[in-house]
């Protein structure tokens, strides 16, 4: 990769220490950056095929408001969604205002009283446990509607198969799900292949099961999405990967069309189904942050990429490290120390577009049970494909690394980070 190195002297004025040490980062990662590049064209390719194929047009841009009745480019933008996930039909729109209300639909979309949901991946996304009814907080949730709901833990970094079987032997599993991602958990993420094999175990035991995916954080990081191996449905946030920083609100979710529609008409009422939902003007931003997403997908996993690296040089626990298997855009950085964690925190914000000079501060964010500190300056409220760095402020001090809509722009908040923990 050529980078010029003149020019963050001549703009930012790190020391040279800091710079040689960036340098040869970038000098180490380079094989990885080359896969990184592969799996973008391959992604980019077949986003642009989708587009094509359902014969996108400019008037698909249109607006429409009121009850949303005949948005053909609403029409596209479903169909486009659904070339690219490889699933019958998909559910994106911009009612959605973040990803936990996109999950939280699909799971009261299918599960009725008396059904079991089981987790596979333990313990769900934070946000999500309010919605489950395994944290106090809020009205109406799963289990004050006689769902029922059991958890089996990773296994060595992988499904406890032993138990699964088990428990789909024992009883009637409505669904299962699955989270892909890491979230704030220092455990790894699933690769495709892994839930791939797991929904054929599941199906062969127990073929009514339904296999639902929380999807956030890993659109486009792999070739393929967990219902081209055989999941029912998925979800994920439009101001996460798909949006490509572009959209700036939204939620979509993929599968089944069957349950696609249980799904729409959860959302938008009953017998509604999908053929409401004003797009009030926002299908060019999904359009164009979709065919945008590959790239900035990438450039946020060179900027993981590069965090690793030189953060493990620097003496840290890094997660993932460098070289390794990566289904999801984040980059955990363990601190063990809360002060670092914080300056760290901070430091990310001095290299955002936006709000470079405000200092982040932990705060009581609603929905999580920690205080949270999170570095956010991008054009999007709460988008985590811009570069983003958050974390809940508990033992053991991890600082979770999200994307940037360029790797110059990644460079600069590390470096700046480091700098600013360096000064302590
Ligand atoms: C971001 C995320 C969610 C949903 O979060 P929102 O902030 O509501 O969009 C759910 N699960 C995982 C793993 C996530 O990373």
């Amino acid at each position: 990769m050529q980078f010029d190195f003149e020019a963050l002297k001549r703009f930012y004025n790190f020391d040279i220490k800091l710079l040689t040490l960036a340098q040869q980062t970038i000098k180490s990662v380079e094989e990885v950056f080359k896969k990184i590049e592969r799996i973008k064209s391959y992604n980019q390719l077949k986003i642009l095929n989708a587009f094509h194929k359902n014969k996108l047009s400019y008037t698909h841009l249109n607006k429409t408001d009121g009850y949303g009745y005949s948005d053909s480019g609403r029409e596209v933008i479903e169909k486009i969604y659904s070339d690219v996930f490889g699933s019958e039909d998909s559910l994106v729109r911009i009612q959605f205002i973040s990803g936990t209300q996109a999950i939280s639909t699909m799971l009261f979309g299918v599960l009725r009283p008396g059904d079991l949901l089981l987790s596979i991946s333990g313990r769900p996304y934070d946000t999500l446990q309010k919605v489950i009814g395994i944290k106090k907080g809020g009205y109406g949730n799963l289990i004050e509607f006689g769902i029922g709901y059991e958890e089996v833990d990773l296994k060595e970094n992988n499904f406890d198969y032993e138990q699964i079987e088990n428990l789909l032997r024992k009883q009637k599993v409505k669904a299962v799900f699955i989270q892909r991602s890491r979230g704030y958990s220092l455990r790894e993420s699933i690769s495709i292949e892994k839930i791939g094999q797991v929904t054929q175990f599941i199906k062969n035991i127990s073929p009514d099961t339904i296999v639902i995916v929380d999807n956030c954080y890993g659109e486009f990081v792999e070739e393929k999405e967990p219902t081209e191996v055989g999941a029912d449905l998925m979800a994920g946030s439009l101001i996460k990967n798909p949006g490509g920083t572009i959209a700036s609100c939204g939620g979509y979710i993929a599968g089944k069309k069957d349950l696609i529609e249980m799904c729409a008409d959860r959302l938008n009422t009953t017998g509604m189904g999908k053929d409401v939902g004003p797009s009030l003007g926002f299908n060019r931003e999904i359009l164009q942050g979709l065919l945008f997403a590959p790239h900035i997908v990438a450039e946020s996993l060179k900027v993981a990429v590069f965090t690793a690296y030189i953060m493990e040089t620097l003496g840290y626990e890094v997660l993932p490290r460098y070289n390794e298997y990566r289904t999801d855009i984040i980059q955990s950085i363990v601190f063990k120390d809360e002060e670092k964690l914080i300056k760290f925190c901070q430091g990310i914000q001095k290299g955002c577009p936006v709000d470079s000079n405000v200092l982040p501060e932990p705060w009581d964010m609603p929905g999580y049970s920690h205080k949270v500190i999170m570095a956010a300056g991008g054009f999007v409220q709460g988008t985590s494909l811009e570069l983003s760095c958050d974390a809940p402020v508990r033992e053991p001090f991890v600082a979770y690394l999200q994307g940037s809509s360029s790797f110059e722009i990644g460079v600069v908040g590390v470096l700046r980070a480091i700098e600013m923990i360096r000064r302590m």
